[in-house]
């Protein structure tokens, strides 16, 4: 049994612009909604969001605690706490550190976290020159004396997008991985220095200045794209058994993010596609509209 009694409409995991948004439709329907977050995401480290439709620039703490205002002016519970497991049997049992709520539906929207090396002042850099993603802060390195490091294939290829895109200015530093030979005569053929070395702290007061390597070297930039790939938020769904993609990593689901477990919806960066605030904006809206007609009657 729950702790509070209630059987919501729907729970919604996660409070970035995924869940916030399928909060915020929801909530317009009058359903019986609860939201439960426990803070910070990838989002939170936004510093400047320029990309997202109608606003000229937000800092994505700032888009979170719009969306939160939003949601609270129109009643909606919300609740700072982790979750730490979801269970179903005839409705959801949601569990956190100290509650059990149970509700009809549940929209998981708890995103993902980028896999990052050991680096030394990478909090003062983080969307500040140290950059992780392409789609949102690829712009910010135009022109500019570009290090892309990562240790998997992508490197090298985002090495040379970066290059096509943004600037001529561009180095490689792979750590861990070894490069097939094709790449790195296409590097070359390109004028993109390859060092291959472990980065262990990133260099300069308020603007980045470089990198230095494990083994003492140091490499001068102005800003860094890193691809060191990504983990999900997702500890709390290994009770439910879920489809996921061939590589057993993102959660599949229907275009309007039901997943193979009737009931239980994904949006944002937990299923395959770009992550991107109003990819997941709109996928919440999507999750939101397709419970709401299953929660009607008729
Ligand atoms: C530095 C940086 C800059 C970015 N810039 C842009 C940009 O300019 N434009 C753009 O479109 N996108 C940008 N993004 C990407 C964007 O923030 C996300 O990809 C996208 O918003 C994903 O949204 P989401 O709702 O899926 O997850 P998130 O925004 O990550 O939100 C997930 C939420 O779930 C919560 N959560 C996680 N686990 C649990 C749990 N067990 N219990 C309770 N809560 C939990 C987290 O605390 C978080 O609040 C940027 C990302 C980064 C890191």
């Amino acid at each position: 049994m729950a702790d509070n009694n209630i059987l919501y409409d729907c729970i919604i995991i996660g409070a970035g612009p995924g869940g916030l948004q399928a909060a915020i439709h929801l909530a317009r329907y009058n359903r019986r909604i609860l939201l439960l977050d426990r803070g910070g995401g990838r989002t939170s480290h936004a510093r400047h969001i320029v990309n997202y439709l109608g606003i000229r620039e937000i800092t994505g703490q700032e888009l979170i605690e719009t969306g939160l205002a939003q949601l609270r002016s129109f009643g909606v519970e919300v609740r700072k706490t982790p979750v730490v497991s979801v269970t179903k049997e005839e409705d959801f049992r949601v569990q956190t550190t100290e509650h059990a709520f149970q509700a009809r539906f549940v929209i998981a929207s708890t995103g993902a976290v980028d896999n990052q090396p050991r680096l030394k002042h990478l909090s003062r850099f983080f969307g500040k020159g140290y950059y992780t993603c392409v789609d949102c802060d690829g712009h910010q390195t135009t022109g500019r004396q570009l290090l892309v490091m990562g240790n998997n294939l992508n490197a090298p290829r985002l090495a040379l997008a970066m290059q096509q895109m943004y600037t001529v200015r561009v180095s490689l530093l792979i750590s861990d991985y070894s490069l097939p030979d094709d790449y790195a005569t296409v590097l070359q053929e390109n004028n993109i220095p390859l060092v291959i070395g472990r980065p262990v702290e990133l260099l300069g007061n308020d603007v980045l200045a470089g990198v230095r390597l494990a083994d003492g070297r140091s490499m001068t930039c102005e800003a860094i794209m890193a691809t060191f790939g990504w983990h999900l938020n997702d500890g709390y769904l290994q009770d439910l058994q879920l489809d996921r993609d061939q590589e057993g990593f993102k959660i599949l689901a229907s275009p309007a993010g039901q997943s193979s477990l009737p009931g239980f919806y994904v949006v944002g960066a937990l299923r395959p596609g770009h992550a991107q605030a109003i990819i997941a904006a709109g996928q919440g809206a999507a999750a939101a509209i397709d419970i709401n007609s299953q929660l009607l009657d008729l």
